[in-house]
């Protein structure tokens, strides 16, 4: 209380707060950063349908940043855009005096899952068109509405804080929080809350099983010659990618079996009657601390070393992205349970049961309504016994430079395929709508529970020092070389934007992107849909509820 009174809050929030509250914001602070959360109801939907039909993948959220950008700056926010050496990133903050809280979700989608909303069979809106195919279009408009919500209820009530909001831009990729976290973007932050599309509504702490990883470009450099009247004046950078390969399989052999390894072979050549003079390799180096990150990635530089003396050839490698391991906050995660459970799950209407059975059905998944009830708090003796995710999440750098946490946010149909269009088919229907209001309320109500409550904060930053950093240390590769991969999916986007851009979601001329498709929602399901229902409950395709609020599909 006496912290409050000195925060300013106002006296009617003291005298409606609860005497024996120990640390939260009043009740009717809450309540009115809710409402205004349901006020900007029809702006989330707009918001959510104009990001999806954007459709950017990493690093060329071009359209999707400024857009987001720009409503922020109307909403009073001062935009930085290009932080940290990405175009495409930005930080929007307001605020003065008291604690510094970052509000931040990706804004990225994945190449090839173009997906017509609202229709539960794959039906691409342009084949081979990137696609919102885990639902990054929902995350950010969400954390802008709680925003909103929370600088207004603050305002009013003339309470002291500052907020900062960002992307994650190229998710997807890995690409760009290690670097955020090196530009210094988190420096003066005391409190960062994540948000994640899901199927639950939930959060959780510790240690959440998700991988570090480093990903990376091997590039062989050779000698081109004709490969079959003077072989011998040739040296093939595509032999020194396979043998690359080749030893680094029959070397996982004797690797930890925690670790997880996977690769592309991103450039073979031209055409076989030439020498290849150029070959590249991009390798996913996995596993679950800094240091085994760290010798994974070196074991892979040795044997690109060993494919190029083998073969006469040279190497160069490029580091296209970073993550380091996932490690909620326990502190700000239980403040944010208690708010995740006064909000409670959307309001299903038949129709969005309706639409998420045809997906499940249409799809062969196992068939599960939307959630009725919030997901239980993830914490380490709920994970007990489980095995590690396998997965990544950058999200993670910025874990081990401040207290964060992800919220799970129930904006998709369980048991959908993640990065996978399947995982679209939601996306701009009214599941996602819901699912982010009520995530933005549970934010907004955890934002001024951190601004108003000194002790939430003390307690996180004591968490991670006594608890998170006793366990590992934030150690990246990255080195002064390493430069955010910037110009990932240019060409891409340069070829396929022409014939995106008729499909950008107009809100001046239609209610909703599913009217300017012309989608009936729920529509109808065909009757062969219903065939398969009875025995489909062997095909799960997400990885359950093992991480039930925290990591459901939100891994790349
Ligand atoms: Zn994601």
């Amino acid at each position: 209380m006496i912290a409050r009174f000195l925060l300013g809050a106002s006296a009617l929030a003291l005298l409606v707060q609860p005497v024996a509250a120990q640390a939260a914001a009043s009740k009717a602070e809450k309540v009115a950063a809710a409402a205004a959360v349901d006020a900007q109801a029809k702006q989330i939907q707009v918001m959510v349908d104009q990001v999806f039909s954007f459709a950017e993948p990493g690093f060329q959220e071009v359209r999707t940043s400024a857009y987001l950008a720009d409503i922020l700056e109307k909403n009073g926010f001062t935009v930085t855009r290009g932080v940290a050496g990405i175009p495409t990133a930005f930080t929007a903050t307001w605020g003065s005096g008291g604690p510094l809280i970052a509000l931040g979700s990706d804004i990225d989608d994945l190449l090839g899952v173009s997906q017509t909303p609202g229709v539960p069979t794959i039906k691409p809106i342009i084949t081979g068109a990137p696609g919102h195919g885990e639902g990054h279009n929902a995350g950010l408009p969400m954390m802008i509405a709680a925003a909103i919500a929370a600088k207004g209820v603050m305002e009013k009530n003339h309470i002291p804080g500052r907020l900062m909001i960002w992307p994650g831009v190229a998710e997807e990729l890995l690409g760009t929080k290690a670097f955020y976290v090196r530009a210094g973007m988190f420096k003066d932050v005391d409190a960062c809350l994540f948000a994640h599309v899901n199927t639950g509504f939930g959060t959780g702490y510790g240690d959440l099983g998700l991988n570090g990883m480093v990903s990376v470009e091997y590039s062989f450099h050779g000698k081109t010659a004709h490969a079959a009247a003077m072989p011998w004046e040739g040296r093939s950078a595509l032999d020194a990618a396979e043998i690359m390969d080749v030893a680094w399989n029959f070397r996982r052999e004797h690797l930890p079996v925690s670790q997880r390894s996977h690769d592309v072979i991103t450039n073979g050549g031209g055409q076989p009657n030439v020498v290849p003079d150029q070959a590249a390799v991009w390798y996913y180096f996995r596993e679950h601390d800094f240091a085994s990150v760290r010798q994974l990635y070196q074991t892979g530089n040795e044997i690109a070393e060993a494919a190029a003396q083998a073969t006469g050839t040279t190497v160069t490698h490029q580091l296209l992205g970073y993550a380091a391991p996932n490690w909620g906050n326990k502190p700000l995660a239980e403040a944010a349970y208690a708010n995740i459970k006064a909000v409670g799950m959307p309001k299903w209407t038949a129709d969005d049961q309706a639409f998420a059975h045809a997906v499940q059905v249409a799809n062969h998944f196992k068939l599960q309504p939307l959630a009725a009830d919030v997901t239980p708090l993830s914490t380490p003796e709920t994970r007990k016994g489980l095995p590690g995710f396998g997965a990544s999440d950058d999200i993670g750098d910025i874990m081990w430079t401040v207290p964060t946490i992800t919220f799970g946010f129930p904006s998709n149909v369980p048991n959908v395929i993640f990065h996978h269009a399947t995982a679209a088919m939601a996306m701009a229907t009214p599941i996602a709508h819901k699912g982010a209001v009520v995530g933005a309320k549970a934010v907004a109500m955890t934002v001024l529970d951190l601004i108003t409550t000194p002790k939430i904060l003390a307690d996180a930053k004591a968490y991670q020092r006594n608890v998170q950093f006793k366990a590992d240390h934030y150690d990246p590769v990255l080195t002064p070389d390493d430069h955010p991969a910037i110009h990932r999916n240019e060409e891409v986007m340069a070829r396929l934007r022409p014939a995106m851009e008729k499909y950008y979601y107009d809100p001046n001329r239609y209610p909703s992107y599913l009217v300017q498709l012309g989608i009936a929602y729920p529509g109808t399901a065909p009757a062969a849909y219903y065939v398969l229902s009875a025995s489909n409950s062997a095909h799960t395709a997400a990885a359950g509820f093992r991480y039930a609020g925290v990591s459901v599909g939100r891994n790349r």
